[in-house]
């Protein structure tokens, strides 16, 4: 920190930040990140922590912008570890900077906001997203990103394609960016494409908590933390899209790729038999989801996210799914600090 302005505009940014993290429509669990340039130094969110904490705990974390952006350009593999150009004397907590840093980086605006807005993933999941999006953001300088695994491809991904003067970012399967040059400025902007972007979900019946108690029996799965999960199970519609595969990364990291969606007679017991392993989350079609003992809040935020995400998609739409190779690549990739995201989840 150099002076009181710099400190006071990072306060901004953290109190937005709780705001944003607090927001299940935007954020979820450790997903989203936002980030503040001062000079040279890109003060970003800690990877595995949650924006909702961003104003009561330490979580940004500086790194220095100009060696990471070169290694960008040189498609140099360091740059998908982001750690190695924190600044060690102002990172006293050894906190890792965000797998997503050089999509803020490469952003030249001061102010970067990413979100795993649920209005913008379910039309970032449509094979006609950017005719969608095109009608809908017509105005304001927006460029459409189409999926890469997030961290270096991603980075490379947008570099190819960002143009002077763009400040929104749709990012196929994946989210939103905006950019600004006050806390402020990206504040309104977020705002801005959030609600020109936004549709509501289909409504759902209640879920039916006695049937799901028994289809549970003794096998140690529970109900979601939110009642607002048991929609993708109840909707025909977003069963059968959950159901059909991966739609989005952090999907594949909570959850693991795709969905189960329990048989006709099947309870708990007999899906886990037939998956062979125990999934993260079961759904019951009509009735509602039950989630494995041992999920952590960030899956129970994700499996939520799943119900708010599909509920919104067009029920015409053509879906792009992540690929096998897709969903591998996420499972495999830089398995460690994963791991640390998902522990941080709780
Ligand atoms: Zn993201």
């Amino acid at each position: 920190m150099t002076d009181t302005a710099d400190a006071h505009e990072l306060t901004e940014l953290r109190a937005l930040s709780t705001s944003i993290g607090n927001d299940p429509h935007l954020t979820q669990a450790a997903g989203g990140n936002t980030s503040l340039k001062l000079g040279d130094t890109l003060w970003i969110k800690a990877s595995g922590t949650w924006l909702k904490d961003a104003a009561t705990d330490d979580i940004m974390v500086p790194v220095a912008m100009t060696p990471l952006l070169s290694a960008v350009e040189a498609r140099d593999p360091a740059a998908d570890r982001p750690q190695a150009f924190a600044i060690a004397a102002l990172n006293p907590r050894k906190l890792r900077p965000s797998i997503e840093t050089t999509v803020h980086a490469l952003m030249p605006q001061r102010v970067v906001l990413h979100v795993h807005c649920v209005h913008t993933i379910s039309l970032a999941v449509q094979a006609d997203c950017e005719a969608q999006i095109a009608g809908r953001l017509s105005g304001l300088r927006w460029v459409f990103i189409p999926y890469f695994r997030p961290g270096l491809p991603l980075a490379q991904g947008i570099a190819e394609r960002l143009r002077p003067g763009v400040d929104v970012l749709i990012l196929g399967n994946h989210g939103l960016v905006v950019a600004g040059e006050t806390v402020a400025d990206a504040e309104l902007l977020l705002k801005r494409v959030t609600t020109l972007l936004a549709r509501p979900g289909r409504a759902t019946a209640e879920p039916d908590i006695n049937a799901l108690r028994q289809l549970a029996g003794d096998s140690g799965y529970g109900l979601p933390a939110d009642i607002e999960a048991h929609a993708v199970a109840i909707d025909p519609e977003s069963c059968r899209m959950a159901g059909a595969g991966s739609l989005y990364p952090d999907h594949v990291i909570f959850l693991g790729q795709g969905s189960v969606v329990a048989r006709p007679g099947e309870n708990a017991t007999r899906a886990i038999e037939r998956c062979g392993a125990p999934p993260m989350a079961i759904l019951f079609p009509g009735m509602g989801v039950l989630m494995r003992g041992d999920a952590s809040a960030g899956a129970h935020a994700m499996q939520r996210c799943l119900a708010d995400v599909t509920a919104r998609v067009d029920v015409t739409a053509q879906l792009n799914y992540l690929t096998a190779a897709e969903n591998d690549a996420l499972v495999n990739w830089d398995a460690e600090q994963y791991r640390q995201k998902l522990n941080a989840g709780g």
